[in-house]
């Protein structure tokens, strides 16, 4: 997978995203106190965006977008207790700060958590998520799913495509509120989501060469940053 990692065009995107003044960056944060922050770092370098990584509230200023990475609900959620962001974030987000959440970052959106009600989190997707809906970790499993990604601009269509899921521990999306469009869906498992600024996968499309979910997230970064300035 991570092909990209040592390509010379990523190296360029980097180069290029680096060399942004800082007038003009838009900022994407990394949630990066555990998990796989560093591949959702380079797709989104892939994708032209220029990443920060965050780990306290000071890193949250000046946000454009944020990316939620896959990895250990539990101990991201008590690293963000613990480090007094878990407000500071839910209320950015509710304030329109776009946001694409993968695995344990979807776990740490949704509102519900059957089974685990007293795991903290943000709240902010009118969802129900299962945790680990797919076994374990020695049950992870890449497969070819039909997807849609989300527009950008309302003048625009969606992208439905063919798109290389790579499931680690995967949660499954239980509930979906009226708010909540369903984006992919397998055996009546509801594995990504959209609601308004937020979309959500249950799979790890930065373990991938395929940005166009990070792509959507720029994109929209963009347009949040036009918004509030
Ligand atoms: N099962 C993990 C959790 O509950 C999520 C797995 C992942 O992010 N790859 O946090």
């Amino acid at each position: 997978m991570l092909t990209h990692l040592s390509s010379i065009h990523l190296k360029k995107q980097i180069q290029q995203a680096e060399n942004t003044p800082y007038a003009e960056q838009v900022r994407i944060g990394v949630l990066a106190l555990q998990g796989a922050f560093l591949e959702h770092c380079l797709a989104l370098y892939a994708a032209g965006a220029k990443p920060v990584e965050i780990r306290n509230s000071a890193d949250l200023e000046n946000l454009h977008g944020l990316c939620l990475p896959g990895g250990e609900s539990t101990v991201m959620a008590k690293l963000l207790v613990q480090n007094n962001m878990l407000e500071a974030l839910r209320s950015r987000i509710q304030n329109g700060m776009p946001v694409f959440a993968t695995c344990a970052g979807l776990i740490l959106l949704s509102r519900e958590l059957p089974g685990f009600e007293s795991q903290p989190r943000l709240g902010c997707l009118d969802t129900a998520v299962c945790r680990n809906a797919f076994g374990r970790q020695k049950e992870s499993f890449a497969e070819d799913m039909d997807i849609t990604v989300p527009k950008i601009s309302m003048d625009e269509a969606d992208t439905h495509c063919r798109f290389p899921a790579v499931f680690i521990r995967a949660p499954q999306v239980v509930r979906a509120g009226e708010n909540v469009r369903i984006l992919a869906q397998k055996d009546g498992k509801i594995l990504a989501v959209q609601q308004d600024t937020i979309t959500a996968t249950a799979f790890h499309p930065e373990l991938t060469e395929n940005t166009l979910f990070h792509t959507w997230l720029f994109e929209r970064a963009k347009l949040y940053k036009k918004q509030i300035s």
